[in-house]
């Protein structure tokens, strides 16, 4: 199929359901629900023949690495989110990004990934933008800071994967 499959990675409580909610129907809400695994289908363009976005949303929890390793297995793109108020949130994705170049491979244009410092909206902060933009020069990986609650990046985080998805592998 012609199905792209991008999965969301990170620490429990850094915002990734909210993010993909905020895209797939435009809303937040403040509550906090856990979530073990959802996936989100969204199609795309007509010019897509019947090809969609398929969104994972995971868990953080150590307790599922098993759903985590399968979800990057199948996965074509990564979002690896934390939380621009808790610097641990940024220092836990490293194993995830290690495990995504281990099963992926080491080609960015194969297998996109997208550094994401959301909830850019708190005035709490504990990682600058440079330092979130220092670990994705390092990763060689996109990088934004998007608040799901303002709106703010979200459109763009998606229009970037989508853009991946238009330009054939092969080009690497
Ligand atoms: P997940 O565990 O990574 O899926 O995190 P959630 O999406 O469930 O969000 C965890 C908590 O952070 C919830 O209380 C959300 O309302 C809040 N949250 C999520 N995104 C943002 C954001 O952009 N800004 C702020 N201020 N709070 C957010
Ligand atoms: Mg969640």
């Amino acid at each position: 199929s012609r199905d792209f499959r991008v999965v969301v990675l990170g620490s429990a409580g850094v915002g990734k359901s909210a993010l993909v909610q905020r895209w797939v129907r435009g809303n937040f809400r403040e509550a906090y629900l856990p979530t073990i695994e959802d996936t989100y289908r969204q199609a795309l363009g007509c010019s897509h023949k019947a090809g969609a976005l398929h969104i994972t949303d995971t868990t953080g929890g150590r307790r599922y690495r098993g759903l985590q390793r399968l979800a990057i297995a199948r996965g074509h793109a990564f979002i690896l989110v934390y939380s621009i108020t808790r610097k641990q949130t940024l220092e836990e994705l490293k194993p995830l990004y290690e495990l995504i170049r281990q099963l992926k491979g080491n080609n960015p244009q194969k297998c996109p990934v997208i550094l994401v410092g959301n909830k850019c909206d708190e005035s709490r902060r504990e990682v600058s933008e440079k330092e979130g933009a220092a670990y994705a020069c390092e990763w060689n990986c996109a990088f934004l800071e998007t608040s799901a609650k303002m709106n703010i990046n979200v459109q763009e985080l998606f229009q970037l994967l989508i853009n991946f998805e238009k330009k054939p592998a092969a080009a690497a």
